[in-house]
C-alpha cells in the first residue's frame, strides 16, 4: 500500500512554518498498517498512490482546479470546507502523530540553505580576488568565508522538531461570526494529553480554541503544569473568561513564548479592560499579545477609531496588539476600503513590537519617510497617515503619538 500525503499548506504559502497535524496523524495511522507513507511536495504523479490525502487550513492558499475528490484522493481541512470540515474518523483522530513526517523534508530545506550559504560566501570570496582591496597600512584584505550557522537554521523549524502537539478540548460556545469554530456550542474534553505527548519532545503546543471555556479547564492546567515542560496555547485563550484562579495557575505556569488572547469586539471594551487590571496583578510580563481583528464590521473610519481604542488600552497595560486584518474565503473587504493605507500601517507597527515599543504610530510612518528614495512624494505609511488625519484630525490628534511605556 503506497500512501501520498499533501500538506497544501507547506506548498502553497511560501514562509508557512507549522506541521499539519491531521498530516501528521493519518501518516502514523497508515505507517502502523504498514504502508508507505510518503510526505509529498507537489502535485505530480498522484495517480501512483493507492491513496493521497490533502489537507488545507487557509482558505486563501492555492491549490490545484484540476485536482479534485475521489475514491482515492481524500480531501480534509478548513481551507477546503472551512467551517464545515468534517471530523476525520476516531481511529485517525485520535491516533498519536508521526512527529518525523517532515523530517526528510527539514534535512533537504536545510541543505538548500547550506548551498545558498556556500555559494554566497564563494561568491563574496571570489569578488575580493577579482578585485583585490586593501586596508589602510596597504595589506591586502583576505575574505574570511563564513561557516553554516546549521542550529540557527534548524531553528525555523522548531515547531516540527520540539514540540507534542494536540488538542485537549474541542468546540467553543461563542460562535463568532467570523470563526470557522462554529460546530458546537460547547467546549469539552478531546483527548487525554497521552494521546499526543511525546516524552522525547522539549515543549508541548496546545491548538485547543477556548480551552478557559471548558468545565474541566483547572485538571488540564494541572496536568500541563505536571509535565513540567513549556506549554502554550497556539491559538490564544479567551481573555474574558479569566479569573484569580486561572491567572494564578496560567502566569505561574513555565508558559511557552507570547501568551495570547484576543480583543475581537469593541463591545468587549470594559470586560476587557477589568480583565488587563486582573492580569496586571498576577504579572508584569511584557509577553502579553492580543489579537486585534479590524475590517469585519466594516472598513470606515468608525473601524479604524475602533481598532485605535483597543490598541491604545493594550499599550496602556503593556499588551501587545497584533492586528488581524479579516478575511474569508471569498473576500479580504479591508483591500477595498480607502483606507487600505492605514490597516497596512498599522499592522507593519503593531505586529513587530521592536517599533511598538520603541516608536509612536507617526514615529513610525516619518522613519519610513526618513528612508523613501523619491524625493518630494510620500511615502506609503505617510500617504496612509496624512489622508487619514486631513479626513479625521479629531482622532488622529488622540492617538498617532501614543507611545508604549
Ligand atoms: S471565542 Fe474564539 S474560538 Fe470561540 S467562536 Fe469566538 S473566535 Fe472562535
Amino acid at each position: 500500500m503506497k500512501v501520498g500525503i499533501i500538506d497544501a499548506d507547506l506548498i502553497g504559502r511560501k514562509k508557512h512554518r507549522f506541521p499539519n497535524l491531521v498530516s501528521e496523524k493519518i501518516s502514523a495511522y497508515w505507517k502502523e498498517k504498514g504502508a508507505e507513507v510518503e510526505l509529498k511536495l507537489d502535485y505530480e504523479d498522484l495517480d501512483v498512490y493507492d491513496h493521497v490525502y490533502i489537507s488545507k487550513v487557509f482558505t486563501d492558499t492555492p491549490f490545484p482546479k484540476n485536482i479534485v475528490e475521489s475514491d482515492r484522493i481524500h480531501m480534509g481541512g478548513t481551507g477546503f470546507y472551512f467551517d464545515k470540515a468534517p471530523n476525520l474518523p476516531d481511529e485517525i483522530e485520535h491516533h498519536m502523530p508521526d512527529y518525523h513526517l517532515y523530517d526528510a523534508w527539514i534535512d533537504s530545506e536545510v541543505e538548500k540553505a547550506r548551498k545558498n550559504h556556500d555559494d554566497n560566501e564563494e561568491a563574496e570570496y571570489q569578488k575580493l580576488i577579482n578585485n583585490p582591496e586593501y586596508d589602510e597600512k596597504g595589506k591586502l584584505i583576505v575574505y574570511e568565508k563564513k561557516d553554516f550557522d546549521e542550529v540557527n537554521c534548524r531553528s525555523q523549524f522548531k515547531e516540527y522538531t520540539d514540540y507534542s502537539i494536540g488538542f485537549v478540548t474541542r468546540g467553543c460556545f461563542r460562535k463568532c461570526p467570523f470563526c470557522v469554530n462554529q460546530k458546537y456550542d460547547r467546549v469539552f474534553r478531546h483527548s487525554p494529553i497521552d494521546e499526543f505527548y511525546d516524552p522525547d519532545r522539549k515543549k508541548v503546543c496546545l491548538l485547543d480554541d477556548n480551552v478557559l471555556g471548558c468545565p474541566e479547564w483547572k485538571s488540564i492546567l494541572t496536568e500541563l503544569i505536571n509535565l513540567k515542560k513549556p506549554f502554550k496555547f497556539k491559538q490564544g485563550m479567551d481573555e474574558r473568561l479569566l479569573t484569580d484562579e486561572k491567572c494564578e495557575m496560567l502566569f505561574g505556569a513555565n508558559y511557552d513564548g507570547d501568551y495570547t488572547f484576543a480583543f475581537d469586539n469593541i463591545s468587549d471594551y470594559d470586560l476587557i479592560h477589568k480583565k488587563l487590571q486582573l492580569i496586571r496583578k498576577y504579572t508584569s510580563a511584557t509577553n502579553i499579545k492580543f489579537y486585534v481583528l479590524v475590517g469585519f464590521e466594516s472598513t470606515d473610519a468608525i473601524d479604524i477609531e475602533n481598532m485605535w481604542k483597543r490598541v491604545a488600552l493594550l499599550m496602556e497595560y503593556r499588551c501587545l496588539p497584533y492586528i488581524m486584518r479579516y478575511q474569508n474565503k471569498n473576500d479580504t473587504p479591508w483591500k477595498m476600503s480607502k483606507y487600505k493605507g492605514i490597516y497596512i500601517t498599522m499592522a507593519r507597527w503593531c505586529n513587530q513590537p521592536s517599533f511598538l515599543k520603541k516608536m509612536s504610530f507617526r514615529e513610525y510612518c516619518l522613519a519610513n519617510q526618513k528612508r523613501h528614495k523619491t524625493e518630494g512624494t510620500l511615502c506609503a505609511a505617510m500617504r496612509a497617515l496624512t489622508l487619514f488625519e486631513t479626513e479625521h484630525p479629531e482622532i488622529a490628534k488622540k492617538y498617532f503619538d501614543l507611545k508604549f511605556k
